[in-house]
């Protein structure tokens, strides 16, 4: 099965995405997570994007679309969980006439629904395992032994360049101008699904697992 996790910046569809390699066995696509390891190997396109991504700006349509081509190819026998991407319809399409060369589709789009004020409080809150990627958040979700990651034991943690205020400002402007005409582009194709992404982490990932049940049952 493939789907769409679609949402604004800090809605959380990291958090879900990684529960759903652990339990189903898919493979996660986050071009934000290609894009930022382009940058830390120091490669031309790494250059070519920092700056874009720190101002909050989305980086060109060909690139991301090239970076989702080559991991498409590779194949996931559990299905791929696409992660901040497609963001523009340009996107959108691309995606489509890339699977449909696959012999593959998309069998659903679910949009994690989270206010403006909740985003800045999950954004300016968040970090990473510097080791394995898990997420947490500083009061919503801190590792329980301060200092530690839980899942892998790492000690060393990051925090986004681009996840403060003024970026924050400018990621959601562009979600709202080029992301979310894509929600009526995949209500129209009868693909959405919505999700209240306002509830805590556990209620969110069984709205999931009931709308991915409901999906694979036809
Ligand atoms: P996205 O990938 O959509 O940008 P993340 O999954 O990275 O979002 O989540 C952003 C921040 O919000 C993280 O710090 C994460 O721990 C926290 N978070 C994720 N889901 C929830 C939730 N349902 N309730 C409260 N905080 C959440
Ligand atoms: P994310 O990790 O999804 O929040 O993305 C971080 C940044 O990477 C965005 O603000 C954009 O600059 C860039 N980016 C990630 N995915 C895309 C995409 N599909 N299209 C354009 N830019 C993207």
């Amino acid at each position: 099965m493939n789907i769409i996790l679609l949402g604004p910046p800090g809605a959380g569809k990291g958090t879900q995405s990684r529960r759903l390699v652990e339990e189903r066995g898919m493979v996660q696509l986050s071009t934000g997570d290609m894009l930022r390891e382009a940058r830390a190997s120091g490669s031309e396109l790494g250059r070519k994007v920092a700056e874009v991504m720190d101002r909050g700006d989305l980086v060109t349509d060909d690139i991301v679309i090239g970076l989702i081509e080559e991991k498409l190819k590779e194949g996931a026998e559990g299905g791929f969980i696409f992660d901040g991407f497609p963001r523009t319809l340009a996107q959108a399409d691309a995606l489509d006439a890339l699977l449909g060369r696959l012999g593959q589709k998309l069998d659903a789009v679910i949009e994690l629904g989270v206010d403006d004020e909740a985003l800045v409080e999950r954004i300016s809150g968040r970090y990473t395992c510097a080791d394995c990627g898990e997420v947490y958040h500083d009061t919503t979700r801190p590792t329980r032994e301060e200092g530690v990651c839980d899942v892998c034991g790492g000690t060393n943690f990051r925090r986004r360049a681009d996840d403060n205020p003024e970026s924050l400002r400018q990621r959601l402007m562009e979600y709202y101008k080029k992301t979310s005409p894509l929600i009526g582009y995949y209500h129209a194709k009868g693909l959405l699904h919505r999700v209240d992404g306002m509830k805590p982490v556990e209620e969110v990932a069984a709205e999931i697992d009931r709308i991915l049940d409901e999906v694979a049952q036809g």
